[in-house]
């Protein structure tokens, strides 16, 4: 067995065993493996152990990789952040966004979404850790944001995705993806918008992301190793 296929059981157990341990389905929680900055050949091993769903965060990479595996039904989603000037190739390749941080961002990929393809599907990225520096738009600006994509005819609102502030405390973990969760019922609340998705969850934080209901998890590092800069 490949170093990435046994890395990938050890993901997908740990997932599984954070599944019983909160009291939810395993198929409740998918694993969307975060390619970024790994050659094809990751790619293709993943894929041969059984992985169809892929996560990049910078698009002409990703044209890369979805180019040489074409044919295989892979699934690809941008999760990273997105310059207003380059979102046609994202709107044109991939199946789903994860980072939505601003209405500008909703009109253009649905402006260039081609017709004929499905809607493209996202996420409004929130910060839930009060960072200045980090991306994603405010809980408070999040109701005006979902309203935004849902006015775009080309894009299907799924629900929210986080990147909390690294801590190795569990409980803070919990506290941060516990916002997200909240901030999704009330919005479900206040706005009616079903918002199926929580992307919340990494390599080193995914057990307390399951544990507060996460539906996708975003894990590179440990099925492809550590990334060298
Ligand atoms: C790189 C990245 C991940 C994966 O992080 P790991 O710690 O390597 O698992 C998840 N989400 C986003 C948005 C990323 O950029």
């Amino acid at each position: 067995m490949s170093v990435i296929a046994s890395n990938l059981q050890a993901v997908l157990a740990r997932i599984a065993n954070a599944c019983r341990l909160a009291g939810r389905a395993p198929e409740s929680v998918g694993l969307l493996a975060v390619s970024k900055t790994w050659p094809t050949d990751g790619v293709l091993a993943a894929a041969a152990a059984g992985q169809r769903v892929f996560g990049e965060s910078y698009a002409q990479e990703a044209l890369t990789k979805m180019t040489s595996t074409r044919g295989l039904g892979l699934e690809w989603h941008f999760i990273g952040p997105l310059q207003s000037n380059k979102t046609r190739a994202v709107a044109e390749h991939f199946a789903w966004v994860h980072s939505i941080d601003r209405a500008k961002l909703a009109e253009r990929l649905s402006a260039q979404r081609p017709a004929g393809l499905p809607p493209l599907q996202v996420c409004v990225q929130v910060n839930v850790s009060n960072e200045a520096s980090k991306s994603g738009c405010r809980p408070e600006e999040a109701l005006a944001l979902c309203r935004a994509v849902v006015a775009q005819p080309n894009l299907s609102l799924r629900g929210l995705m986080t990147i909390p502030q690294p801590t190795d405390n569990v409980a803070a973990q919990r506290a941060a993806f516990g916002r997200l969760r909240q901030l999704r019922e009330d919005l479900r609340q206040t706005a009616g918008f079903e918002l199926d998705t929580l992307s919340m969850g990494m390599s080193d934080d995914l057990e307390a992301a399951v544990a507060e209901g996460a539906t996708i998890v975003r894990v590179g590092t440990a099925i492809f190793g550590e990334r060298t800069p």
